[in-house]
């Protein structure tokens, strides 16, 4: 009898502006992985589709879904509930498939603590400084320094969960993080040489704090 590989869980979380969602649709468009897409009570910005980004839903009908015990994890992320079904991705994980998540660190956190069956790699992304990071969310919420500050206080707060990472990888260049994450990747999962420099992240992050 054959038994069938499990796939992977590879997370990816960062602070509000680190470029995290442009990266996970990267590394599923080219290495296959399936994307966990969550359910969320935040309301669905103007590119953004039911089923595809998030399941738009509210609060009662997340209530609802916690009370049936159908999350794998769930927080509360700037006043709004984001959670993941365990349904389809306990599926894909048991066809071989790997599975990619753009989560927070208390969801991480919650997997990390489930010890499930299946291979787990986290990584956290880092914008290449403060100053910016202050420039991307200014270019993101042009309209709103309020919420540009508030994301710049978050990310203080939100640095500091670096420590519960497997890796930390540094967003300076889309391509070049792009290609350290794949590195990553196939390290773990595809047993082949890994480049990280751990020491060089340290210094990063000791800058950052
Ligand atoms: P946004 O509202 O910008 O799409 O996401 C806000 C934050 O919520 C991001 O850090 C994102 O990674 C996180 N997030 C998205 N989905 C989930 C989820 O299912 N669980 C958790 N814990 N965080 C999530």
């Amino acid at each position: 009898m054959s038994l069938k590989k499990r796939g992977a869980m590879v997370i990816l979380s960062s602070p509000s502006g680190a470029g995290k969602t442009t990266l996970v649709k990267l590394i599923s468009r080219n290495k296959n992985y399936y994307i966990s897409v969550s359910h969320t009570t935040r309301t669905p910005r103007s590119n953004e589709f039911d089923g595809i980004d998030y399941f738009f839903i509210n609060k009662d009908q997340f209530q609802q879904l916690i009370n049936k015990n159908e999350f794998l994890e769930y927080a509360k992320v700037f006043e709004n509930y984001y959670g993941t079904s365990k349904k389809n991705i306990i599926n894909k994980l048991d066809q071989g498939e790997n599975v990619i998540f753009d989560i927070d660190w208390q969801g991480t956190e919650q997997i990390i603590d489930k010890r499930l069956e299946y291979k787990l790699v986290t990584i956290f992304i880092l914008p290449p400084s403060k100053a910016v990071l202050y420039e991307r969310l200014s270019n993101r919420h042009m309209k709103d320094k309020l919420i540009v500050e508030e994301r710049m206080k978050q990310f203080d707060k939100d640095l500091l969960h670096w420590k519960n990472y497997s890796y930390v990888v540094i967003n300076d260049d889309l391509d070049q993080c792009y290609n350290k994450i794949i590195n990553i990747l196939e390290a773990e999962l595809e047993n082949k040489k890994s480049t990280y420099n751990k020491v060089l992240i340290e210094e990063h992050i000791k800058k950052l704090l």
